[in-house]
């Protein structure tokens, strides 16, 4: 079998972009045949990326606004919240994909292949008897040394002691003629909806006085009728944003698994990236910072000619822990997310909050804000969860 080429990335999302943009960023990948592969052409802007992070990465030049500052609300607890040293970042999902198209156009080494992926093949040698990873395309199959996989061939299946739960949300973008907003803070959680449904709160990111996007987001089993997100955006921007006109000029609605299913990490050449390999956030539904770490150590361990690690580090195994516990305690209703956030921001720095969400605190930490839940109901749950992850 020939090969192609060195590395194809089969999907040209958040993951697989990522990885490109790392790759054309570092003089080692210029020599390296890149193929990366895509049903869809990235033309639409699908999706808002929210983050915190500590210091620039990247996507820095495409940040379309930041705050550092964050309001949350609670029946039980309100507060603004200071990050520092993280700023809380946003990005719009078209211009990220137009960033590293252009960028792609100046790279001869880089070939794009809008089309459908049916699969992954079955693996093969080169001429020297080296492995070889493929994709299959219509009726034929494509080789390089390693696939990177952002797309997800097959539903996520979880075992019956784990939990699925969906983080479903709606957005809209208004424009209002008077000025609403304050630019310099977002509202992180609003939790003061209705809770009937499950854990549900309203995130408002505000990107000038007068344009914010207003998500209702809910961590539930099933989604809700289409309507259901239209009335409650319709409600919470007059009831608690008290804005009687304004213009929906963007819409988005997504899906995000929520589950502590064992996602695959590699197989030979194959290397699942993005949601596919499971760098989701299980409690929080947050991907976009998880797949940056990702893509950067996958560059580091191909440039240092390391095997790409597949073995779950200490921070994340601890992380899959704390996640499992927490869908317990939202799977099994024992409390509501609005209680355990309005506990956890109350007692804790909220620096400290934002590195544990990205897996990154101390144990001393963890056991801090682990402090300020309810042992008698989370403690029962994470020895379960414990028992299932030794
Ligand atoms: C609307 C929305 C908003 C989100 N907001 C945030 C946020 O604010 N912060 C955050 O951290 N996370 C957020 N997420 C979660 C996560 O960051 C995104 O889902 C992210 O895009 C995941 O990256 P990915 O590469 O795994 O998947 P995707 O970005 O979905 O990329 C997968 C790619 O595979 C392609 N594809 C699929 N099937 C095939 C096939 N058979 N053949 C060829 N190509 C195929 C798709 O066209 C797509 O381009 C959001 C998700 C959604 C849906």
């Amino acid at each position: 079998m020939t090969k192609f080429y060195d590395y194809i990335i089969a999907g040209a999302g958040c993951a697989g972009l990522s990885l490109l943009m790392r790759m054309m960023q570092d003089p080692f990948f210029s020599q390296k045949k890149i193929l990366i592969v895509d049903a869809s052409g990235k033309t639409l802007n699908d999706r808002t990326w929210c983050f915190w992070e500590k210091s620039p990465d990247i996507f820095e030049p495409i940040v379309h606004h930041c705050w550092n500052k964050l309001d949350f609300f609670s029946e039980t607890y309100t507060a603004e919240l200071s990050i520092s040293p993280y700023t809380y970042k946003m990005i719009q999902g078209l211009t990220f994909y137009n960033y590293v198209k252009s960028e792609a156009e100046r790279h001869s080494n880089v070939s794009w292949l809008k089309e459908t992926i049916r699969g992954l093949a079955s693996p093969e040698t080169d001429e020297e008897g080296k492995p070889l990873s493929g994709i299959v395309l219509g009726d034929r199959s494509i080789y390089a040394e390693y696939v990177f996989n952002s797309i997800q061939f097959e539903p996520i299946r979880p075992e019956p002691h784990q939990y699925y739960l969906q983080q479903h949300f709606k957005g809209w973008t208004i424009q209002t003629k008077e000025p609403f907003f304050d630019p310099g803070k977002a509202t992180f959680m609003d939790f003061r909806v209705s809770q009937e449904h499950g854990t549900t709160f309203m995130y408002v990111l505000p990107t000038s006085a007068t344009t914010a996007l207003v998500e209702y987001t809910l961590f539930t089993k099933d989604l809700l009728s289409p309507d259901s997100y239209d009335i409650a955006l319709k409600r919470y921007i007059t009831e608690y944003l008290h804005i009687p006109e304004y213009e929906i000029v963007h819409e988005e609605f997504g899906i995000i698994p929520m589950t502590n299913a064992i996602l695959p990490k590699a197989n030979g050449g194959i290397v699942y990236i993005g949601i596919a390999g499971g760098q989701v956030k299980a409690s929080s539904g947050y991907a976009f910072r998880f797949i940056q770490k990702k893509t950067a150590a996958i560059v580091d361990a191909l440039k240092n000619r390391r095997t790409v690690s597949v073995k779950a580090g200490f921070p994340d195994t601890k992380g899959l822990l704390y996640d499992s516990t927490l869908l317990h305690i939202l799977y099994h209703q024992k409390m509501g997310g609005s209680d355990i956030f309005s506990r956890i921001f109350r007692h804790n720095r909220a620096s400290d909050v934002l590195a544990f969400l990205d897996n990154e605190s101390s144990l001393l930490t963890d056991l801090k804000i682990m402090s300020s839940v309810p042992t008698g109901i989370f403690l029962p749950a994470a020895l379960r969860e414990l028992k299932h992850l030794l």
